[in-house]
């Protein structure tokens, strides 16, 4: 999970610019309602954001959705698209598809005043007079100038994380992340134009080392799906058309800690590491990156390592507007925003806000963390959604939310994977720890399974046998 680069823009300019747009113009938002709806605001059209989109009654509740994104990322294929086992397109869905009986505005929420249940709001678009060419992302946001307010009666924060850099000099600038469908395409571009340039006559066979050393910092599950889904686009297309280059080509994962997958079973984690030595990903565990600069990172115990691609995946930070929040509890160690049990977030003085709720990896239910994952989001988003739509017939719902641990996938490339779903003391059984094909064949049944639209139920399996029949597309534009 990490920091696309239009969130890194944004996270460093947000600071120098939030006094400067303060004192810019200010919209307000104050439409009438239809009578008798309330307006529930939902921030961010992630796994949270949403799957409270699709399932609130919006006949009953004035919606509006705020997110700098059009589209909810299906992030557990991102690292399939990255090396073009699936399309794009396969992993996303627009928010859009909900209008007109949402609201929708593609903006960031900078603040919020619980007090006045008002939302400060900057636009994600560019200025209406900008330069056309001018990427939208990249626009500096000082120049962004119609910041506006919006009036809430409920709100549901669902703003995620950001990727965490642990502040190692030149990660912002000079690594990829993987957190959105813009990042995924940045890296495919990326990997392809690392081997056009090491096919370049010209180009020395140290060049062409470093242009195809490709490094993965990050042993988590986005880092080892990543590492899993480039071997498979190097081993199955890839070296076919570069024969030349196939011996030049390095793949290494490093990590910290002693260990990759620290949140699976030991013996998945013994599984995966052998799996993937064997296919030639080297496993480069207790090493620490110190510093990155313009194609080389300086790693502790090996010096200076240059390479081609750097994908950078080391866990979650807070998100901006989370961190800016003031007023509320949140987690000493994460600055995730606590909540209780009812998802309700927890206010300085220590009562839970009755009209607001906070889901998915910018919360945690005071003293019952979970693991920051889409399967968590999701379910929280489904009680909201149950809670909420009684809430607009004035029915109570006092179950507090329990989470079922349906257990963790992993693909680990070449056709295989690894499954684990915790006992819980129990004594292990059918489906608890699965690897290889029949965990293979789980990780894609799930993910199929999740996908959202009918449009994607049929393109995601299209893709998968398209390229299995024809191979991964291999153009760059
Ligand atoms: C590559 C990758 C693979 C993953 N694979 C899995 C998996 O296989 N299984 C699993 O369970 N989990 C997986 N995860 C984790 C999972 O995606 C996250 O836990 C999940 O996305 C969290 O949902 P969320 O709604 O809290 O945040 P997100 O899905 O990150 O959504 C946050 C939304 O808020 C918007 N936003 C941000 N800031 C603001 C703001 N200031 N104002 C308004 N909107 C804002 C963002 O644009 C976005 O739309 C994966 C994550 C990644 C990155």
């Amino acid at each position: 999970m990490s920091l696309s680069s239009a969130q890194a823009v944004r996270h460093a300019v947000l600071t120098a610019t939030n006094s400067a747009s303060r004192a810019l113009q200010t919209r307000h938002f104050s439409w009438s309602l239809p009578r008798g709806k309330q307006r529930v605001v939902v921030l961010g059209s992630g796994w949270g954001g949403y799957n409270v989109l699709r399932g609130i009654d919006k006949k009953r509740w004035d919606v509006t959705v705020l997110s700098p994104n059009t589209y909810f990322n299906f992030t557990p294929l991102l690292a399939s698209t990255a090396v073009g086992t699936l399309e794009f397109r396969c992993a996303v869905e627009p928010v859009r598809r909900y209008a007109p009986q949402v609201t929708y505005y593609q903006a960031w929420c900078d603040n919020i005043d619980f007090a006045k249940k008002e939302l400060k709001c900057m636009p994600a678009t560019r200025p209406v007079n900008a330069e056309p060419t001018m990427d939208a992302d990249l626009h500096p946001l000082h120049e962004r100038q119609n910041s506006f307010t919006l009036k809430y009666d409920k709100l549901i924060i669902a703003v995620g994380a950001y990727s965490q850099t642990f502040n190692v000099p030149g990660v912002k600038e000079h690594a990829h992340f993987l957190k959105d469908v813009k990042d995924a395409r940045r890296i495919r571009s990326r990997i392809l134009e690392c081997f056009e340039q090491a096919n370049q006559p010209f180009v020395s066979d140290i060049e062409r080392r470093n242009l195809l050393n490709f490094c993965i910092v990050g042993g988590g599950p986005t880092g080892v799906e990543f590492s899993s889904e480039l071997y498979d686009l190097l081993h199955s297309d890839i070296f076919k058309h570069y024969p030349n280059l196939a011996r030049l080509t390095k793949i290494t994962l490093y990590d910290v800690a002693p260990n990759i997958l620290g949140s699976f079973d030991k013996s998945l984690r013994k599984y995966t590491e052998k799996t993937l030595s064997r296919e030639g990903i080297s496993i480069l565990t207790s090493h620490h990156v110190d510093r990155v600069e313009n194609g080389k990172m300086i790693v502790r115990e090996q010096g200076e390592v240059p390479f081609g691609l750097l994908v950078w995946s080391t866990g979650l930070a807070p998100n901006p507007l989370v961190k800016e929040l003031s007023r509320v509890q949140k987690d000493p160690k994460t600055s995730s925003l606590i909540t209780n049990d009812h998802l309700n977030i927890i206010m300085e003085d220590g009562k839970p806000n009755t009209d607001v709720w906070a889901i998915g990896d910018a919360a945690k239910i005071e003293d019952a963390p979970l693991p920051a994952t889409a399967q968590v989001a999701n379910q929280k988003a489904k009680y909201l959604v149950r809670k909420i739509n009684k809430l607009a017939k004035d029915q109570e719902s006092p179950e507090p939310f329990k989470f079922e641990n349906f257990g963790s996938l992993a693909y680990i490339g070449n056709w295989k994977a690894i499954y684990d779903r915790p006992t819980n003391g129990a004594e292990e059984g059918f489906m608890q720890k699965e690897t290889g094909r029949i965990a293979w064949l789980l990780w894609r049944s799930a993910y199929f399974t999740m996908t959202l639209s009918i449009r994607n139920k049929i393109l995601v399996p299209t893709y998968w046998f398209l390229n299995w029949i024809f191979g991964r597309d291999l153009t760059r534009f």
